[in-house]
């Protein structure tokens, strides 16, 4: 059932339980004015019959019994606001109407007919013409021993009509009300759905089709059109993430295409008869092709467990003692550079992967000594400040230009494609770097100065819960691997 329909069914449930309710009011309504009707026949009935009783024992004249002869005043005014009076004999015989009763009679009833306990008389409610009439019949005296019947009736016409404008405001008023509000939510619904159903069709043929492309139809305010901003930014997001595979792809695809036309070419020429040392020359080459190709993969396998947030541990880690290790580790790997490093006076503590920490440290001074001349120092710095540390790596270099600057830690981005191929980066180092300070709920940022030097700054949180002596308790990763990301292949 559709949401429109099930908007309308509600409509008709509670329409129904409304009715219900109206029924309810108007039963308990003619209740009450019939209790009223009843008790003012009841008060009158007592009226004629204490009238009927003191008459008893006068002289009877013109034939009417002397008990029950009745003064016609006072008939009059009992029956003068509308309520009938009729005095009977006790066997049925009628001796005294009330004038409003036209010469007419209510229906009779004898004392015998009367029950012998019911001394406040019986209710009946009976239809003399077109009037329903509500009637007291009252004995006069005791049941062995009756003197008379005194009946008094109130014609129930004006009860009924204003019950029956009632039920018929409620049938008709509620009706049309109802009719109107099923009308009303149709239309309104239908109108509110529309965008709705547009959006979903839209949805379904991107889904369908795969096209990220189509524009998800925009709605003027409300809810709808927040949703339709929300599917456009996702629709924008998968556009990207389409286009960033596609492009990831092509580039990998690109990368690993040049090693491989070498180790081929070179594979061709060993068939040939060469010299022992062109040989040799060419395996030298082959191997570090498939060494290259070999560094890539794990880069590319890196980042995508680091995408889909796994790769990274949670342990406290020490970074003041990690910086020192990375650092030894590089200047044996280049033992021609100077590299400089200022550590703080406090234990810089945060919660992490160290091999991955060391692994940042590690790509960002091997890019310093890359793409700096062999002459010039490279600074290391480690600064706790609040509730971050500062690790930062300067080198005097030839910098990067600024157009440059915003994309070096794209994948795949090489400032110098031809230069950087040369000294065997893919532009996956600084994206690793990325990847990586992200997982650790920090930042990764550059300044450089062309021609002076690049400064490259990585903040992360420090993990105050964690006092030294706990540290020093618990084990540290320590790594086997002195440098995670490059040192291990080149
Ligand atoms: P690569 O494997 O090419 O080094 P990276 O992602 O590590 O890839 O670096 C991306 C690009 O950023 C490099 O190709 C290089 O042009 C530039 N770059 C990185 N570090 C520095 C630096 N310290 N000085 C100058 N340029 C740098």
């Amino acid at each position: 059932m559709s949401l429109r329909q099930r908007l309308v069914m509600l409509q008709v449930v509670l329409a129904g339980a409304l009715a219900l309710v109206g029924l309810l009011v108007i039963e308990s309504m003619q209740r009450a004015l019939m209790s009223d009707a009843d008790d003012i026949l009841a008060v009158r009935a007592a009226s004629v019959a204490a009238e009927v009783q003191a008459m008893q024992g006068r002289p009877s004249r013109s034939g009417i019994p002397a008990g029950l002869r009745l003064d016609p005043r006072f008939a009059e005014e009992v029956g003068g606001s509308g309520v009938y009076v009729q005095v009977s004999t006790p066997d049925g015989n009628v001796v005294r109407t009330s004038r409003n009763l036209s010469g007419g009679q209510l229906p009779v009833v004898t004392a015998e007919h009367l029950p012998a306990k019911s001394d406040d008389g019986v209710f009946s409610t009976v239809t003399v013409g077109a009037d329903r009439i509500r009637l007291l019949s009252l004995r006069v005296g005791p049941s062995t021993d009756p003197m008379a019947v005194v009946q008094v009736g109130v014609s129930l016409h004006q009860i009924d009509t204003a019950i029956r404008g009632l039920v018929r405001l409620i049938v008709l008023g509620g009706g049309a009300g109802l009719l109107g509000a099923m009308l009303a939510t149709w239309l309104l619904v239908g109108r509110f759905l529309a965008p709705l159903e547009r959006i979903a069709r839209t949805a379904e043929y991107i889904a369908e089709s795969g096209d990220a492309n189509t524009p998800v139809p925009s709605a003027s305010g409300g809810e709808v059109a927040a949703l339709s901003r929300s599917l456009n930014r996702m629709v924008d997001r998968l556009r990207g993430l389409i286009r960033s595979q596609q492009q990831l792809l092509a580039d990998t695809s690109h990368e690993l295409r040049n090693p491989l036309t070498v180790i081929r070419t070179n594979l061709s020429m060993l068939r040939r008869d060469l010299p022992e040392t062109v040989r040799s020359e060419i395996v030298d080459e082959s191997e570090a092709e498939a060494g290259r190709m070999s560094r890539l993969v794990s880069d590319l396998l890196l980042l995508a467990q680091l995408d889909t947030g796994q790769g990274i541990e949670q342990a406290p880690v020490r970074l003041d003692q990690v910086v020192p290790s990375v650092v030894g580790a590089v200047r044996n790997a280049y033992p021609d550079r100077i590299i400089t490093v200022r550590l703080p006076v406090v234990p810089a503590i945060l919660l992490g992967d160290s091999d991955r920490l060391r692994q940042v440290l590690s790509n960002l001074l091997e890019n310093a000594i890359r793409y700096s001349p062999a002459e010039t120092d490279v600074d290391v710095s480690l600064d706790v400040a609040g509730d971050h540390v500062e690790l930062a790596v300067q080198d005097r270099g030839s910098g990067i230009a600024p157009d440059h600057l915003p994309h070096i830690f794209d994948r795949f981005y090489r400032v110098d494609k031809a230069r950087s191929r040369s000294t065997g980066g893919a532009g996956l180092g600084l994206a690793i770097v990325r990847e990586i300070v992200e997982a650790h709920g920090g930042t990764v940022s550059a300044s450089s100065e062309p021609g002076r030097g690049t400064r490259f700054s990585v903040l992360l949180p420090v993990e105050r819960s964690w006092s030294t002596g706990q540290l020093e308790r618990a084990p540290v990763a320590a790594s086997a691997d002195p440098l995670p990301h490059r040192s291990a292949a080149t």
